[in-house]
């Protein structure tokens, strides 16, 4: 294994950039002053998790809101319902990890129940095969699972806490609850689990899973990310596509997914690559989201958000509600800026935000 030098980044607000010109519209979809329509809230349910991924959190020093702090499901019950009536039509739940939130198959019964078009989890698998029929049950219509890593001591490695077996069981649980498509997450560092990318590949065909290869983002804990240690997408694509020639999926209407898409031309499904860093998809970016704490963000990147938990636990009303999300949308930038020189990392990591 090739170690990965880490590279101090600055921690920082970035109050010097510019504002945008201009109020939000108080009606219509949420649209941001480039036209784009905010259509898939993220919601973080928890920043607590039973794993320490090295590219994501830290292994002892991990600090946690406590519980006073994060919304009870009955505030986020109130703001998704707020959200589905500014257009929100996709909603994804997040962390942490959010099967560690006791009573989450309550909640995903109140979500269910606010009619959005796609009621989605994102998990570390770990506790997912207990849970799986309960949530389908209660509305949950599909699964993201993250796995990083194909042979056990690597992912015992990685993450630090867990079993790869219990994972790749909670994937079949997932698909016999009717969790489907089942897609499987894995963070790519190169030196680290970039020589699994075929294996990958064959358990993607084998089990008819769309496995997305995600560039390491400058959001773990530890500081460990660096430029070298992210493998570009344009390289996975490359190196899948000299063994089985790959086709990119044509995106329709306002189907837009971080990933990008690829089939096998041989018919044998489908694979994904998010590429954030190299090749960031900020034009078509229809994301917010919501912190486990209350705060509504526009970019996994920015510090500038925006906290409904006093209005929530004040006297707003749900009109408020709807205006810091407005509000939220307006302030969004063009871009992500990762590729700035007087880039800086967010004060949050990704655990703390929800990815
Ligand atoms: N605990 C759940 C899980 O493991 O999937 C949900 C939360 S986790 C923060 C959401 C996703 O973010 C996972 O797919 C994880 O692999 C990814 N992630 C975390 N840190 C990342 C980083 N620094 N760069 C890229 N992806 C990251």
């Amino acid at each position: 294994m090739t170690a990965t030098v880490p590279v101090p980044v600055r921690l920082g607000r970035r109050s010097d950039r510019p504002g945008r010109a201009g109020t939000a519209p108080e009606t219509g979809p949420l649209v941001d002053p480039f036209g784009r329509i905010h259509s898939d809230l993220r919601i973080s349910v928890t920043d607590r998790c039973n794993l320490r991924c090295s590219y994501c959190m830290a292994d002892e020093d991990q600090t946690f809101r406590s519980h006073d702090e994060i919304l009870t499901f009955a505030e986020i019950e109130r703001v998704a319902r707020v959200a589905r009536s500014l257009g929100i039509t996709a909603l994804r739940l997040t962390g942490g990890e959010p099967l560690v939130r006791a009573g989450l198959v309550d909640l995903v019964g109140r979500l269910g129940r606010l009619g959005f078009d796609d009621l989605a989890l994102t998990t570390n698998g770990t506790a997912l095969a207990r849970f799986a029929p309960a949530l389908a049950a209660a509305g949950l219509q599909r699964v993201n699972v993250s796995c990083d890593s194909l042979r056990p001591e690597r992912f015992a490695r990685i993450r630090r806490r867990g079993e790869l077996g219990a994972v790749l069981a909670a994937m079949d649980a997932a698909e016999g609850a009717g969790l489907c498509p089942v897609k499987v997450n894995v963070v790519l560092q190169r030196g680290v689990n970039d020589d699994e990318i075929l294996d990958f590949v064959a358990f993607g065909r084998a089990t008819g899973r769309e496995v997305r290869f995600i560039e390491f983002m400058p959001l773990d804990a530890e500081g460990r990310w660096a430029r070298d240690a992210v493998v570009p997408s344009a390289e996975v694509v490359a190196r899948i596509n000299a063994r089985l020639p790959l086709q990119p999926v044509a995106v329709r209407g306002r189907d837009v997914a971080p990933a990008t898409a690829y089939r096998f031309l041989d018919g044998g499904g489908r694979v994904g690559v998010v590429a954030t860093v190299t090749e960031p998809f900020c034009g078509t970016c229809n994301r917010l989201r919501l912190t486990a704490d209350g705060a509504v963000r526009n970019c996994l990147f920015s510090d500038d958000e925006l906290s409904l938990r006093d209005l929530l636990r004040g006297q707003g009303s749900d009109d408020d509600i709807a205006l810091v999300f407005r509000r939220a949308v307006w302030g969004k930038r063009a871009g992500h800026g990762i590729g700035d020189p007087a880039f800086l990392r967010p004060g949050r990591t990704m655990s703390m935000i929800g990815g």
